[in-house]
């Protein structure tokens, strides 16, 4: 049965922008998360501030859910419609407001791609350093809402680390500015930093603005070869410890690079048991100074071979290899899940031991990679929702993996964020106290939570189980 708002919808964007086929509604009732979906009543794709505001008022009077969606490409069921109601699209909202050089500032609409934002500012010599794998395709406001990290994390910091200020369409449709073009605010609470990561939970980011950096001189590129895993993972905590931070210190093991292998045909060493692609960035001279000491360490660790890219295009063809980590594993089997548990950078090597010894207590088969540097990686595992068995077998190791992130000091998300996957073990990191204190934030924003329910917060907590690996 049609609602009455759907008119109403259509009066402040225009019909052609309300989509509520089932035809095009089932487009927007998944998201890269397998197994989670929902049909939305309705989907809308706004031009302006203004007609956000509209329609979040409506949605306020009428409780109707909002959820608000970039690319779709989160891995933690951040965007199904679990309660139906409106998703709200911004492809319509993707300008490019200003690059201000005086202030290294970049001004964007909530729909501009992430990759957009690092070309419009390279050409003048500026850096915006978040680079989530998904840059060609995700949205600054789901890398915002997401608080994302990337490849260059470790050296340059998350998405947090550039939100300057952020223009927010509340739950009640009144809009706010937040922070601003400054060095220094402390006017208040940090609103800003409060809506970073917070998932769409608490309002609709219309405008932001980023900080930018001027763009490194220099940069090289390493690829370090291991015949254990441990080698490997000793060779990132060597490197941070001799004060070397490398923008880039990613960790691949066999599995994961002989999937990638396969599918860019870079020259992956397919029998090496795990690699690290490693990059420097900086002036001339400090890459020239880093890089040498960077070889000495691996080698020094026991890395059978380290290999220096020669050419920007070898070095750009290991990056995108490593980016395309996932789309490579998501081709082995119908189903791909891929986690994202952190642990301190000291505990790679457990992590990464614990996570195989997981694997094969369930018997199923998990391949990582991940942001070494960061101590944030992603055990992935590639198996069949069809097959109900396994299925619950792929869900006890990934709990097994969250608890045991937890137990050495950890979290159950490093960048992908909570979502609806991941909610009913936020009380694992947070505790019961945390959750009820950012249930008191939401409600305090969002009283009638129409702003992407059943998001972050679980109907219950999943019961911690003792690991013992
Ligand atoms: C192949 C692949 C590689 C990836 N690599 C990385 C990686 O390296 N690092 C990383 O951190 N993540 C990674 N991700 C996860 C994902 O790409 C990021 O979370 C990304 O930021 C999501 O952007 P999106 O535009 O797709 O947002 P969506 O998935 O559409 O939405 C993400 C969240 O943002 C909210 N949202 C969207 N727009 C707004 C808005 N205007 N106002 C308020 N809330 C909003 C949504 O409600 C949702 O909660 C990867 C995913 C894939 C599929």
């Amino acid at each position: 049965m049609a609602h009455v708002w759907i008119d109403q919808l259509k009066q402040i964007v225009g019909e052609p922008h309300v989509q509520t086929k089932k035809s095009s509604l089932l487009a927007y009732s998944f998201d890269a998360t397998p197994n989670f979906q929902a049909l939305p009543d309705a989907v809308v794709a706004p031009a302006n501030k203004q007609e956000v505001a509209d329609i979040v008022k409506l949605c306020n009077q009428e409780k109707v859910p909002l959820v608000p969606r970039g690319s779709g490409t989160n891995l933690a069921a951040g965007t199904t419609p679990t309660q139906g109601g409106i998703v709200l699209l911004f492809h319509r909202m993707n300008s490019i407001t200003e690059i201000d050089e005086e202030n290294l500032t970049i001004t964007v609409q909530p729909g501009v791609i992430t990759q957009d934002i690092s070309e419009a500012v390279e050409t003048l010599g500026l850096f915006y350093p978040p680079d989530p794998s998904s840059m060609k395709i995700s949205t600054i406001a789901g890398n915002i809402s997401e608080n994302s990290g990337g490849l260059r994390g470790l050296k340059y910091g998350v998405t947090k680390d550039y939100v300057l200020a952020l223009e927010v369409v509340l739950p009640n449709g009144e809009i706010i500015q937040t922070g601003g073009k400054l060095a220094k605010d402390v006017a208040g609470y940090d609103l800003t930093k409060l809506f970073v990561g917070s998932e769409g939970t608490l309002g609709i980011v219309t405008e932001a603005t980023l900080k930018l950096i001027p763009k490194p001189t220099a940069k090289q590129t390493l690829l370090a070869v291991y015949d254990s895993m441990e080698k490997a993972a000793e060779t990132v905590s060597s490197i941070i410890s001799n004060r070397i931070i490398p923008a880039t210190l990613e960790f691949i093991d066999r599995p994961t690079i002989q999937a990638v292998e396969d599918f860019s045909k870079v020259g992956l060493p397919v029998d090496a048991e795990a690699v690290l692609l490693i990059e420097q960035d900086g002036t001339v001279e400090n890459v020239a100074k880093d890089m040498p000491l960077i070889s000495e360490l691996c080698e020094k660790h026991g890395a059978t071979q380290v290999k220096i890219a020669e050419t920007e295009a070898d070095a750009h063809a290991l990056r995108e290899a490593r980016r395309t980590a996932l789309s490579a594993l998501a081709r082995l089997r119908p189903t791909t899940i891929l986690e994202d548990a952190t642990v301190p950078r000291s505990e790679i090597a457990t992590m990464v031991r614990a996570i195989n010894e997981i694997a094969a207590k369930h018997n199923v088969s998990i391949a990582t990679f991940g942001h070494a540097g960061d101590g944030n990686l992603h055990p992935t595992c590639t198996t069949d929702v069809r097959d109900h068995e396994e299925w619950e077998r792929v869900e006890q190791a990934f709990e097994d993996i969250f608890a045991k992130a937890i137990d050495l000091g950890g979290t159950i998300t490093g960048e992908h964020g909570v979502g609806e996957m991941k909610s009913p073990y936020l009380a694992w990191k947070v505790g019961e106290a945390g959750v009820e204190a950012m249930r008191g934030i939401k409600t305090s924003f969002d009283p009638n939570n129409i702003m992407n329910p059943e998001k972050i917060f679980a109907k219950s907590t999943r019961k911690r189980v003792v690991v013992s690996t």
